[in-house]
Formats: structure tokens, C-alpha cells, sequence
């Protein structure tokens, strides 16, 4: 039997603690308008975890939700704003986590830029990954 992976996460604040008993999987910049919005930010860098593997351990109060698209709702730390995960219609058993909320390091690295059509002017990608104008 192989080792069962296992991370941790917490939101700014520390009110909201998770961990991830699995996978991790392949890590995406995303440049869409709505996640700039949500992160104040160039690009989210979110990766797929299997939603049985999610497990809040403190604080689930505190993640509330907001529908920020007819398919996708955006989980946040409702005291201090940190976004968690979001939860695609479509695709119902997986989360999209936030991996910059991770405290367990990472090993993998980012694989692409998706949505990079709607990226801000301002931002200049000056790494070799692969670039989508959407979702690929
Ligand atoms: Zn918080
Ligand atoms: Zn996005």
C-alpha cells in the first residue's frame, strides 16, 4: 500500500484550518477576470483535489460562499477574506483549491496559464509554460 499523501492549509487569519488527504493535482495559473477580482491579484494559482480528500479541521463557520458564476462558487474565510476553494457545477467531485493557503510545501510546480486572454495588461508572462487563451 503506498503512503497516503497529507496537507495542511489555513486561511490569513488562522480562524479556518483544513487538510487534503490525497492527491494534488496539476497546479494552473489562471488569469480570468473573475479570479483577479477575487485575489486582488494578476492570476489565482489553483489546482484540482479530489472533494472526499477536503477536510476542514477548524473553523467551518467561517468559509462562506459566494455564487460568483451560474456554474462556480467561490469559498472564502469569511473574517479575513482568504479564498479557500471554489466548486464547479460540472465538475461536483472535485474542489479547486487555492494552493497559496497551503502551510505543508509543495513540490510540484505550476504546469500552464489558462485564461490568459483576459489576463490585465499590465502583466507580462515571462515563464515558458504553456499558454491557453481559456480553459484547455
Ligand atoms: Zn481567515
Ligand atoms: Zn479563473
Amino acid at each position: 500500500m503506498s503512503e497516503q499523501k497529507r496537507y495542511t492549509g489555513s486561511c490569513l487569519c488562522g480562524g479556518l484550518r483544513y487538510e487534503i488527504r490525497g492527491e494534488i493535482g496539476d497546479i494552473v495559473q489562471c488569469h480570468c477576470q473573475r479570479c483577479r477580482k477575487a485575489n486582488g491579484s494578476a492570476f489565482a494559482t489553483n489546482a484540482p483535489i479530489r472533494k472526499a480528500d477536503f477536510h476542514i479541521v477548524q473553523g467551518e463557520h467561517l468559509l462562506k460562499k459566494f455564487q460568483s458564476s451560474e456554474t462556480t462558487q467561490r469559498c472564502f474565510c469569511s473574517d479575513c477574506g482568504s479564498p479557500i476553494i471554489s466548486i464547479k457545477t460540472d465538475t461536483p467531485d472535485l474542489y479547486r483549491l487555492r494552493i497559496d493557503t497551503l502551510d505543508t510545501p509543495l513540490q510540484q510546480k505550476p504546469t500552464q496559464h489558462i485564461f490568459v486572454a483576459s489576463k490585465a495588461e499590465w502583466d507580462s508572462i515571462c515563464d515558458g509554460l504553456p499558454q491557453y487563451n481559456e480553459r484547455p
